[in-house]
């Protein structure tokens, strides 16, 4: 065991702020840092020595983590369950030590990510804490999930519409810097309160009949902004509603497998790997709520999301709702994908403004046939 920890562990997201508190609690005495930020060379890095045939969260993890041993990394934490995600772990550590890194790799996928295997790891590991203690950092972790869950859900829906420009974004990064100095629940509750007065402030002024878009797709490619080129971004900015289930809190605790299975009938009969399901039954309700169209984003070759696409085109057609299917690997062109992107929103404005006046010229309910 090397004399002093230096943790590290790829990027999913802002989610390395909650990632690097709990680490933090947990050992003390650690240097724990996320991997160097996302760039274009993380994903020329992780797509050199990856397998071709592997999805783009292989090659951007493997990326993240020849960043993290360069900056001098000697734990590396990985973690993931539900497809081929959950054997990467092993080819991972392979390669890296095939090109001569030395390192402890505490592989939670390995072990299915189950609670005694991270206990278990985080003891070997040689973490001081009792416990209680050790569960309660635990539990600041998952609360602090779901306080940066909520806020970035409401704030997407909402964010297009802002009179301050930045304004949202303000109150969120003060929401994270508070949650990354949380010790304790009692500091969370304080940072929540500050971000529900601060959120209080915040003034919007939407149109009448505001664009709305679903997001749905592998959780990877969803919760990474670098990995789909900022596609949220890029919609809030051309002033659409967005939204999105998918996150970190809905992983751990709002999954329900065989309720989604059941929310996606009459389009999906069987289960179809990672979060296919949820796919289907996310966008059904999204076309239940009238929402003008959806993003289905997915790396290349993720099989679940393959598997649900057909499903997917079938309730495009019978709701008359437009789904954008994007799937992004480590060449895929940011050009082409604001090319479509800007496309599709044109198309949904312009639909949307031809359905406004047939119903005020027929009656609710008629549609011209665009597709
Ligand atoms: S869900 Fe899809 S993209 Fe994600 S690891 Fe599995 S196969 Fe790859």
């Amino acid at each position: 065991m090397p004399d002093k920890l230096a943790i590290s562990f790829p990027h999913l997201g802002d989610y390395s702020v909650v990632f690097t508190q709990l680490i933090r609690h947990l050992f003390p005495d650690a240097r724990v840092f996320p991997a160097p930020p996302m760039t274009q060379k993380t994903v020329e890095l992780g797509s050199r020595y990856s397998p071709d045939f592997v999805c783009a969260p292989f090659k951007f993890n493997l990326g993240n983590y020849l960043e993290a041993l360069e900056q001098g990394a000697n734990v590396l934490v990985q973690t993931g369950t539900g497809c081929r995600y959950g054997y990467y772990g092993e080819l991972q550590e392979q390669i890296l030590r095939d090109l001569g890194y030395r390192f402890q790799f505490v592989c939670l996928s390995r072990e299915r990510a189950k609670p005694a295997a991270l206990y278990r790891h985080i003891r070997n590991l040689g973490c001081p804490l009792s416990f209680p203690r050790m569960a309660e950092a635990m539990l600041l972790a998952c609360e602090s999930i779901r306080a940066m869950d909520r806020y970035e859900y409401w704030m997407r829906e909402q964010v297009a519409f802002e009179t301050v420009p930045g304004s949202f974004e303000k109150v969120r990064q003060q929401l994270f810097a508070d949650i990354a100095q949380a010790d304790s629940l009692a500091d969370l509750q304080k940072a929540k309160a500050k971000c529900r007065k601060a959120s209080a402030a915040l003034k919007t002024d939407p149109p009448q009949h505001p664009l709305r878009v679903g997001i749905v797709g592998d959780l990877y490619t969803l919760m990474e902004p670098f990995s789909n080129f900022f596609v949220e971004q890029q919609l809030i900015r051309q002033g659409i509603s967005v939204s999105r289930v998918m996150g970190v809190w809905f992983l751990l605790f709002g999954k329900n497998h065989k309720q989604a299975l059941k929310d996606s009938h009459p389009y999906l009969g069987y289960t179809v790997g990672a979060n296919g399901v949820d796919s289907v039954a996310q966008s059904l309700a999204y076309a239940k709520k009238g929402y003008d169209g959806i993003i289905h984003m997915k790396s290349f070759g993720c099989i679940p999301e393959l598997n649900a696409t057909p499903a997917l085109m079938n309730l495009s057609r019978d709701w008359d709702i437009p789904i954008l299917h994007l799937s992004f690997d480590s060449h895929t062109s940011e050009t082409g994908v604001q090319t479509r992107l800007e496309a599709f929103a044109d198309m949904i404005r312009m639909k949307k403004e031809e359905g406004r006046i047939a119903d005020s010229q027929f009656g609710r309910g008629y549609r011209f046939g665009v597709h």
